[in-house]
């Protein structure tokens, strides 16, 4: 599933590759997968218009049109963005695709049909419920403190919430969690002043890291060009149980939290 250092890389890939570029036409093979506000009908509303940004929000992919509306993508589980020529043959399970001047293709591709589509209105507050960018300036020790304040769910829990904090999935909520040192069935509210320092330092720094390395690649994932990413080659913990922990060399466990499977380290994370 695609968490904020995989979104971020193939919302950087579309900028190099379809910012600027006009939409020429529109196809739509399955509809459930392209929501348009009431009234608007998906293909014909985007025919004309030129993409002018490509940002990240949280886990969602987000295309600024001229008109001011926007084209967000919330890639779930098998959900792929890819840019390919306008000749080649289409991408596998593709649900919508957009033909591009310069004789580009950009598809929306989705195994698992989870993914959506959304054409969004200029002053449609599309992601109030969203939380904060964990790699913002906002993300500080004393907003995490306040955030975490009196919250008795687990601190991994916590992290997943994506009212709170965004991007964060599975994956790299483990790794923050070994990075920092803290057990990740700690309540929020347990945690000391320095253990909170230390999870939004780890947090930043495994996001970071992990978009140097163009994100992981362990179900399906890969980029705008279609390409893996290469930080699953530097995971610590994720799906690496029964194997030492580098930092001590006892076996890395697996347990269930809230029904999600969760990596770590029993003797250094407290
Ligand atoms: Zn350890």
């Amino acid at each position: 599933m695609p968490e904020l250092p995989e979104v971020e890389t193939i919302v950087r890939g579309l900028e190099a590759a379809v910012v600027g570029r006009r939409i020429l036409a529109v196809q739509v093979l399955l509809p459930k997968m392209a929501l348009a506000p009431v009234g608007v009908q998906f293909a014909p509303a985007l025919v004309g218009e030129r993409i002018v940004g490509s940002r990240r929000r949280g886990k969602y992919a987000v295309l600024l049109l001229a008109s001011g509306r926007r084209l967000v993508t919330s890639l779930r589980m098998t959900g792929r963005l890819i840019v390919g020529d306008e000749g080649d043959a289409p991408y596998p399970a593709t649900h919508v695709s957009l033909r591009l001047e310069g004789g580009l293709r950009l598809s929306f591709a989705d195994v698992r049909t989870f993914g959506r589509m959304r054409l969004v209105e200029p002053t449609e507050a599309w992601d109030a419920a969203l939380g904060l960018e964990p790699l913002s300036r906002d993300f500080t020790p004393e907003r995490f403190t306040a955030m975490l304040s009196g919250r008795t769910t687990p601190v991994k829990v916590f992290l997943l919430d994506q009212r709170r904090l965004v991007g964060i999935g599975n994956i790299y909520a483990c790794e923050a969690l070994w990075g920092a040192r803290i057990r990740p069935s700690r309540p929020g509210k347990a945690l000391t002043s320095p253990a909170i320092r230390r999870l939004r330092d780890a947090v930043v720094d495994v996001l970071a890291r992990a978009i140097e390395l163009r994100g992981t690649s362990i179900d399906d994932y890969v980029d705008a060009d279609g390409l893996a990413g290469g930080f699953q080659n530097r995971l610590s913990v994720y799906g690496r149980a029964g194997e030492p922990c580098s930092r001590c060399e006892r076996p890395i466990v697996r347990t269930v939290i809230a029904q999600r499977g969760t990596w770590w380290c029993r003797t250094c994370q407290r």
